[in-house]
């Protein structure tokens, strides 16, 4: 069985070949990055939910080439700013942001606030789409509090403002491989991988 990974991002893409199986019971299973099929382009994230978008994107590269994909969408959900950035995150600091305007917009959002009040997790909506248009959707998460400045060199995205639950330090102060064990696209993908191990097209 093949299975497209529908995303462009190849960080992303090795965590993700890092947690899945590579057979189920009708056999093996062989995945397929969007860098080998070309003229494919992922739809807007036009949803108004992760649930949504990580579906769109899944559905829409299943139909394009008949057979099962997976995608995600990842949303920061601060407990203060009612679940903000969310389904927004990526685009947080404006339409062209990058990750520094993200974490600058979202540190003054949080001025003033103390600890406690800077509650936050991450959330991923993992989903496998059939061609014959079937949607599974798979949830990770991980708590934190959004800290007072950036600290650590690893990761991406908002990780040197995430400080983890339990660990004191902040996700981008985590190796890779630490983080890639308690990440919420971790978890979500290990459901997806017990998912797949018995899952027939
Ligand atoms: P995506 O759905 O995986 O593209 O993620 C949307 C946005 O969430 C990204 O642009 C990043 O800013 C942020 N994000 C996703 N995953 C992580 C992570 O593991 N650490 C930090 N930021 C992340």
């Amino acid at each position: 069985m093949k299975i497209i990974l529908a995303t462009h991002n190849t960080h992303k893409l090795n965590e993700l070949l890092a947690i899945l199986p590579r057979k189920c019971t009708s056999g093996a299973i062989e995945y397929v990055s969007l860098a080998e099929l070309k003229n494919f382009q992922l739809p807007e994230e036009t949803g108004s939910t992760l649930e949504e978008n990580a579906a769109l994107k899944a559905t829409a590269a299943a139909k394009a080439f008949g057979l099962p994909a997976l995608a995600d969408d990842t949303g920061l959900e601060v407990d203060i700013l009612n679940g903000a950035p969310g389904v927004h995150t990526a685009r947080y600091g404006g339409e062209h942001a990058d990750a520094d305007d993200n974490n600058r917009k979202l540190l003054g959002a949080l001025e003033g606030k103390l600890l406690p009040e800077r509650a936050a997790s991450f959330r991923t909506i993992a989903c496998l789409a059939t061609p014959q248009g079937n949607t599974y959707l798979f949830e990770g998460s991980i708590h934190g509090h959004i800290g007072f400045g950036y600290r650590g060199e690893n990761g991406f995205g908002y990780d040197p403002v995430f400080i983890v639950d339990g660990c004191k330090k902040t996700m981008a102060e985590l190796s890779p491989e630490q983080k890639n064990k308690i990440s919420h696209r971790a978890l979500a993908f290990e459901k997806v991988a017990d998912f797949l191990k018995t899952f027939v097209e």
